[in-house]
């Protein structure tokens, strides 16, 4: 395969071969905008790369020689020369966008005799040497590894040094003391000459960027967003002519949306910096001006930009993010990508761009990612309580939402404090891509320098973290771990607000409010919940978590864990003396008065739900998680002993109660319906409170639906047993009553053996629910427990797992089982209602694998309803567009 394409070669659709950044070069290209001419070398050559022992085939050195003679002729300047040089950008790019994660080299070919003919060239010499100590600091970084600070100081110095505010102040003379220095920087590092044949840079830089797929925060970035290798493997390497936007006041660099990333609304978003290289912008070292500016600074360049990125729009039909370049008044593109938004600027964007007939409605939902529309769902401030707390100070909002949490200044200390469950705000300068550990363990982020486009400001929005930058009166002082703010100081571990939807930052915890589904989101859900076809359910316990579930668009409740009733404080006591009644009488007598709470609780639940069902599961724990650790009740007992307490006795007995319930393995232990087996008494009475609440609701005229169902079921045996208790109290409930009721008698299906003879309980369930907890658990015999504490993260990590399998159904091992209970089950009853209640009901992924597998429903907690709805449709759209794609194929 050709490893080396010029930007008029290139498949601009092709994103795996060219990398995202590759492919849009190439699409420009043919679109005729102007991009500057260059070549990519493909994502095969880096795999290639890494076969090979991390080294660069000959061939391939070759090829790119061939393209760079390509590009001397295209642009009529000459590499290595001095007197009209060649220098190029060298960029990285994979099939999936991962900003900031991997490397980038610009002005690279300059060295001592080039910067003399760039000197020539442009009559600039204050340029061509700002250019050649970019290139030096850069080239550090990214191949030696040289440490940033180092090159920092010795800028601040000079500065400092020639009175000079601003990097662009910089003279000529202060320029190649810089340039000196800094070679002097890297040759100390890597104890060699500074490396000045182009050639030698390009091939180092080639393979840096390489080396940067396999960077720990690429790495940690593939990892938290789910990047396997079927979606992106290596990165391509785009090799670039230069476009110098630090050519003086008619030059500039920027980034900007095609829409604003942030609400969605339709207009240019973005920065740009007069007389400035690209990474300026985006490392947020100064702070950029808003691109409407633009049209005042640069009117021609700014009606260019507008009409680009209109054609873009229309070409992509997304929205665009583009990078952009003005050469002494020449407009260039360097890189044109879907923009990343937050979940309000995706919804919006899908409902205004089906409006301008831009997209249809398939799309508009096709194009969503659910799991990010939980952002939606996010907190903003409670401005009725907000006066009461002072403003610190005003930034860039950049990141919609409110947080509130301590305020740490230290990248490392925030990470382990947010990992231990402090909710942290991440205080900066600015931020880098090797800080985004700290990211995922803050609540919120806050910096001080940078734009709506700094590296902060994209990672939080991308996460959907509240994020503030450009916060331009926040003084951090690192040695006192203090910051002061318009003459406020806040000290590390004091509490503050941000509001990243105003920019504001507080003093103090400000309250929030959850926030409700806005009026686009809910025709996002209306047209998904057209095109879906499973059911969704909701798995609550409680009338409040029903309610919302309903709100949300729940059809029924899927999974009702009853045992979360009896851990309220006015029934643990009750349930306790349960387990210690002494006889069986004694525990009738209990189980009663349990009953009639619990007859009280599915009454409620029972009602927020009218008109739809509600899968109440009997009790499922093991009886020891009711009664006190034994370790502790032991130590008590000892106390008790000392003081000759009156309550020894009673502990003793709860001690030796709490021993012999204690199991070594519970998750596998006295459980589920062995419980129910031992204690058929317990079942007896939540069976009965079922009817009886029906009952109630019956006589109230409420539409009520309950349906029973029975856990950790193995075997047909232990179905019939509990069947027959159930056939015994409606019996009798109905007597009592002179009235029938219809409740469905079902099982879960949890138990890798229940999947296997799901045929024989089907004779007697009137329905199944898969418990993908349980049922991966005992698939991998990972204790769910335990496994993603300890070893799963380094499971994933070295790759022996692509995905957590308790987040997303393991559809090769776990599916198989679930697709044979499928089967054997409705073998028997063609139209069995079988649905999901584990975690992975509320999982984008798995809910693919639902719809596909012909599963009734799928259960996932409240807050994930809207996602699960969205995803439901974009499963059922995905097998449209699929079948007709398959019907286009057969025609031909
Ligand atoms: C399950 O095992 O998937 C399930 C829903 O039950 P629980 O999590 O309560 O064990
Ligand atoms: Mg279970």
């Amino acid at each position: 395969m050709k490893p080396v394409y010029f930007f008029d070669e290139g498949d601009g659709k092709n994103k795996k071969l060219l990398g995202g950044k590759g492919a849009g070069l190439c699409e420009m290209t043919r679109l005729k905008l102007p991009v500057p001419p260059g070549f990519v070398i493909t994502t095969e050559v880096c795999k290639k790369y890494y076969e090979n022992n991390k080294k660069l085939p000959k061939s391939i050195i070759a090829e790119v020689k061939r393209n760079i003679a390509k590009l001397e002729r295209r642009t009529g300047k000459v590499w290595d020369s001095q007197d009209n040089p060649l220098l190029v950008s060298v960029r990285s790019g994979a099939a999936i966008s991962m900003p900031g994660m991997m490397d980038t080299i610009l002005n690279l070919g300059i060295n001592d005799k080039t910067v003399k003919g760039l000197t020539k060239k442009t009559n600039n010499p204050r340029f061509a040497w700002d250019s050649y100590r970019r290139f030096i600091q850069l080239f550090g970084k990214v191949v030696f590894g040289v440490d940033d600070r180092r090159f920092d100081q010795v800028l601040e110095f000079i500065k400092e040094k020639q009175g000079a505010t601003i990097d662009s102040e910089l003279s000529e003379e202060s320029l190649k003391e810089i340039v000196t220095k800094y070679k002097e920087i890297c040759e100390e590092h890597t104890g060699k000459k500074f490396p000045t044949n182009p050639f030698e840079q390009l091939e180092l830089s080639i393979k840096a960027v390489f080396n940067s797929w396999n960077g720990e925060r690429a790495r940690i970035y593939r990892e938290k967003n789910n990047i396997t290798k079927e979606i992106a493997d290596g990165t391509a390497v785009n090799v670039v002519s230069m476009a110098f936007g630090n050519m003086g006041n008619d030059s500039a660099t920027g980034v900007v949306f095609t829409r604003n990333p942030g609400d969605g609304t339709r207009h240019l978003f973005g920065d740009y910096l007069v007389n400035a290289q690209g990474e300026d912008v985006v490392a947020g070292v100064r702070t950029p001006k808003a691109v409407a500016d633009l049209k005042k600074d640069l009117p021609k360049s700014y009606n260019e930009l507008v009409k680009t990125c209109a054609k873009l729009e229309k070409h992509y039909k997304e929205p665009q993010d583009i990078e952009f370049t003005i050469e002494q008044g020449k407009f260039y593109l360097l890189q044109t990508r879907n923009a990343k938004m937050n979940a309000t600027g995706m919804i919006k964007t899908s409902i205004e761009m089906v409006k301008e007939k831009l997209i249809n409605k398939q799309k508009a939902i096709l194009r969503l990612n659910p799991e990010q529309l939980e952002q939606l769902l996010h907190k903003r401030i409670d401005e009725d309580n907000v006066s009461n707390y002072a403003i610190l100070g005003k930034g860039i909002p950049a990141s919609p939402g409110a947080a509130n949490g301590i305020a740490v200044f230290d990248v490392k200390k925030a990470t382990s404090m947010g990992e231990n469950g402090s909710k942290v705000i991440l205080v900066r300068e600015e931020t880098k891509p090797e800080d985004v550990p700290a990211f995922f363990a803050s609540v919120g982020i806050l910096t001080s320098r940078g734009g709506k486009t700094s590296h902060a400001a994209v990672v939080a929005r991308g996460m959907g973290k509240p994020c503030i930058v450009g916060c331009s009166e926040l003084r951090i002082d690192h040695e006192n771990k203090k910051c002061t703010v318009n003459g406020t100081a806040v000290n590390e571990g004091d509490l503050i607000t941000i509001d990243g939807s105003t920019g504001k930052v507080f003093v103090g915890e400000v309250p929030t409010i959850e926030p409700k589904i806005t009026r686009d989101f809910k025709t996002i859900l209306e047209w998904s919940n057209n095109a879906k076809r499973i059911g969704i359910r909701a798995n609550a316990d409680t009338p409040e978590g029903a309610k919302l579930a309903r709100e949300y668009g729940a059809e029924g409740i899927g999974l009702c864990r009853t045992e979360r009733m009896f851990n309220a404080s006015d029934r643990i006591g009750l349930f306790v003396d349960m387990i210690m009644a002494e006889t069986l009488q004694d525990r009738k007598k209990i189980l009663e008065k349990l009953g009639q709470l619990q007859k009280s609780d599915f009454i409620q639940i029972l009602k927020a739900m009218e008109g739809y069902p509600v899968t109440i599961r009997l009790l499922d724990p093991p009886l020891h998680e009711f009664l006190p650790n034994p370790e502790e009740l032991a130590n008590k007992v000892r106390t008790l002993e000392q003081r000759n307490a009156l309550e020894v006795e009673r502990s003793k007995v709860l001690l030796a109660r709490a021993r012999e319930l204690a199991e070594v393995n519970p998750m596998m232990g006295h459980r589920g319906v062995r419980v129910g087996v031992s204690y058929p008494e317990i079942y007896e009475m939540q069976i009965r409170a079922v009817f009886e609440a029906a009952i109630e609701l019956k006589k109230q005229r409420i539409d009520a639906h309950p349906q029973i169902m029975i856990p950790q079921v193995s075997s047909l045996e232990e179905l019939r047993y509990v069947k027959e208790i159930y056939d015994r109290i409606k019996d009798e409930v109905e007597k009592e009553n002179k009235t029938k009721l219809k409740i469905n008698f079902g099982t879960m299906l949890e138990v890798v053996r229940a999947c296997l003879t799901a045929e024989q309980i089907a004779t007697t369930a009137e329905f199944f629910s898969f418990g993908t907890n349980d049922l991966t658990q005992a698939t991998f015999s990972f204790s769910r427990e335990d496994a993603e504490g300890k070893f799963l993260p380094e499971y994933l990590n070295k790759e022996l797992l692509e995905r957590n399998p308790f987040q997303t159904l393991d559809t090769n091992g776990v599916g198989r089982l679930i697709k044979l209970g499928i089967k054997n089950g409705r073998s028997v009853k063609h139209r069995l209602e079988i649905g999901i209640c584990g975690e992975h009901g509320g999982d984008p992924d798995s809910i693919k694998f639902c719809h596909n597998s012909g599963l009734s429903y799928v259960s996932a907690s409240p807050h994930r309803i809207p996602i699960a709805i969205v995803s439901a449709g974009q499963a059922a759209l995905a097998g449209r567009v699929r079948k007709k794609a398959g019907k286009i194929k057969r025609r031909k």
